[in-house]
């Protein structure tokens, strides 16, 4: 297999020069799964999992490997092969991992274009496509938005018009999985070593397109058995294929479930009566407390916002405004240990030096 098809390129040979001399060779994660991977490699797709070494030097989720990584891996005749690093993305998708709020977990990586997939049907809403393309462009990968279910609606047009309105400088498409030709115009982004992936609600009809891009469901074709440390067998959809037209599809359960890393968007979604009265603020960024010139206070004041409606904003802005607290006291906490980490590399080094 010639890792050119799955995006391999000039960059990722640099950055993978110094694995190359010890010995490692290349691969991309097609598949995860609770610690085991399986991975693409020019000579088979061995099932690997990460070296003890990488283990130990990760200092949070997001250093694991994840679907669509590239990796450097010891080689094996037989049994499973050592994932010894991860070459840095050039685009990544994340989440909070499970149990952690506030930690990042890789859900996809190195995406080229996210087709941002919406129905025409009752659940057209140019406000969630505007959440959607704020994950993406913060994710490095480029948007696309695809309307689908063309098909149910007799202008698509006009609402491919409302969607650019908000979605400057992003092409939009509006086509029908039930008519297989619309979907062609998807193909421009799925050319040769191009990796596309699909984020949408539920509904909107992402397995439908896969299935037409890929000619299968990727998610429910089972075809890949692992057996794990205890002897127990679980079968697993591959997340990544080559499609035979040239491109690679990632379709991970976790980027189908990806949910939006900040609520500040969402919170003026849910509040948009507020987020109106608050465009009359004397302050951009009036909080509505006990800043002069204040209409959302002023609202309340003469009665035209209700009090109990004001007050669960409140109580829901703080909420989020305490979370990102704890983001930013996280990422200090992970800045400082890493100054600390490299101080005693350096520490040792020059005491080294000094010995000889
Ligand atoms: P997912 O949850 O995003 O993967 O959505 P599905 O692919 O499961 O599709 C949800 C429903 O929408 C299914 O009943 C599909 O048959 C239907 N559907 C998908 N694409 C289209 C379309 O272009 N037109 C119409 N009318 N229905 C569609
Ligand atoms: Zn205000």
């Amino acid at each position: 297999m010639r890792l050119e098809l799955y995006g391999w390129n000039d960059g990722f040979a640099a950055a993978f020069a110094e694995h190359s001399r010890a010995g490692r060779v290349p691969g991309r994660i097609v598949l995860e799964h609770t610690h085991i991977y399986r991975v693409a490699t020019e000579a088979g797709e061995p099932l690997a999992r990460v070296s003890g070494r990488l283990r130990h030097r990760a200092q949070a989720r997001g250093d694991f490997p994840a679907v669509g990584d590239w990796v450097a891996l010891e080689p094996v005749d037989t049994g499973e092969a050592r994932i010894h690093a991860v070459l840095p993305r050039f685009s990544r998708f994340s989440r909070r991992a499970a149990g952690d709020a506030t930690e990042e977990q890789i859900v996809a990586a190195n995406i080229d274009t996210v087709f941002l997939i919406g129905g025409l049907d009752g659940d057209f809403n140019p406000r969630r496509i505007e959440r959607y393309l704020v994950v993406a462009w913060e994710s490095g990968a480029t948007p696309v938005v695809v309307l689908n279910k063309a098909d149910l609606v007799p202008d698509p047009a006009r609402h491919v018009a409302e969607v650019e309105a908000v979605a400057p400088g992003v092409s939009v498409h509006a086509v029908s999985a039930r008519v297989p030709e619309s979907l062609e115009v998807l193909r421009r982004y799925l050319g040769i070593g191009r990796t596309a992936a699909l984020l949408g609600s539920s509904g909107v009809g992402k397995s439908t397109i896969v299935n037409r891009l890929v000619g299968f469901d990727l998610l429910r074709t089972q075809d890949v058995r692992i057996t794990d440390s205890r002897g127990r067998h679980t079968s697993t959809a591959r997340q990544m294929v080559l499609l035979e037209a040239g491109g690679v599809l990632i379709d991970t359960p976790g980027m189908r479930e990806l949910q939006l890393w900040d609520s500040g968007d969402a919170l003026g979604d849910a509040f948009a009566d507020i987020d109106e009265l608050a465009v009359s603020c004397r302050f951009r960024d009036c909080r509505h407390s006990n800043e002069p010139g204040c209409a959302v206070r002023a609202a309340v004041a003469d009665g035209t916002l209700a009090t109990i409606r004001f007050d669960s904003y409140q109580k829901l802005a703080a909420e989020r405004d305490h979370q990102a607290k704890q983001l930013d006291a996280r990422a200090m906490l992970e800045e400082k240990r890493r100054a600390k980490v490299m101080g005693r590399a350096l520490n040792k080094h020059l005491k080294d030096k000094g010995a000889k």
